[in-house]
């Protein structure tokens, strides 16, 4: 389908906006991206042979919100990586308060450079993060870090229909010019070395009420502490931009759980 009504709008890629107030922004909400601890589980369904001595990684972790799904539903012991300090500062605190400092552990890293030893780990996790190194990047490098036979599960912004109004169109391809369909994204997997075990789309609740609805008192509290800075001003208007979009495109695009095992 093509929409007609094209408008180039002047909303800037989030990835422009100075990184420590994106940081600030986001510690307030109890997740960095859409998600659920139903999703988290669901997925997690899919993954055998964990054992307590399994060595599982969550990167682009955040704060945690899906890490401590994890954690309670495994007994192995879970790397968060997270580029920013302020998330890992958050994420350790909460491992604490969870009596789970022991086995879940948050390391400022880039997911670029991770600090894992080849064939070392049974499980790599990454919900709404591996955009920022690429997903078929992602997923090709961090194989190397897995066991013969481990999973790798991630979710990732996809396309869900073939065709989509140009609008939709053209804000993804700004934000991220990988969004692809699903069964693109599972060619590219089995392509990187994997057998593709399941995907599945994550529902509209992971985004609207998950996501954007905790966004809405966040939004009052940050406008009012940064008054006149056009930095927040923008943020917010730009999240909001997105929230707008989700509504009006839910149909053609969403986040999708990909869950593959090295071969
Ligand atoms: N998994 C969390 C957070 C998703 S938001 C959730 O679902 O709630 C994406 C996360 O990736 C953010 O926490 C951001 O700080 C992190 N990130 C961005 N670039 C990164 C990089 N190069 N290396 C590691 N983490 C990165």
């Amino acid at each position: 389908m093509r929409d007609e009504n094209n408008s180039n709008h002047d909303y800037k890629s989030i990835h422009e906006f100075d990184y420590e107030l994106i940081w600030e922004y986001f510690s307030n909400l109890k997740r960095q991206g859409p998600g659920s601890t139903e999703v988290t589980i669901k997925a997690l369904s899919f993954i055998d042979n964990l054992t307590n001595e399994s060595k599982i990684t969550d990167i682009g972790c955040g704060t945690g919100g899906q890490t401590y799904v994890i954690a309670n539903n495994t007994s192995g012991n879970i790397t968060g990586i997270d580029l920013s300090p302020t998330f890992i500062d958050m994420f350790n605190v909460n491992s604490k308060k969870l009596n789970l400092q022991d086995r879940v552990n948050g390391v400022v890293c880039s997911m670029e450079n991770l600090p894992f030893q080849n064939e070392e780990l049974d499980l790599i996790w990454s919900e709404g993060a591996i955009y920022n190194i690429g997903f078929e990047q992602g997923i090709n490098e961090w194989r190397k870090f897995l066991k013969k036979g481990a999973y790798i599960a991630v979710s990732e912004a996809s396309w869900l229909t073939e065709e989509r109004p140009v609008e939709i169109d053209d804000f993804w391809k700004d934000a991220y010019p990988e969004i692809d369909t699903i069964p693109n994204k599972v060619t590219q997997m089995h392509k990187a070395g994997y057998i593709p075990i399941a995907t599945f789309v994550l529902p509209e609740n992971c985004w609207i009420e998950n996501f954007f609805a905790p966004q809405v008192s966040c939004d009052e509290k940050f406008l009012k502490k940064y008054k006149g800075n056009k930095t927040a001003r923008e943020l917010v208007e730009n999240l909001r931009h997105e929230t707008k979009l989700y509504y009006k495109y839910k149909e053609f695009y969403g986040y999708v759980f990909y869950i593959g095992k090295k071969v």
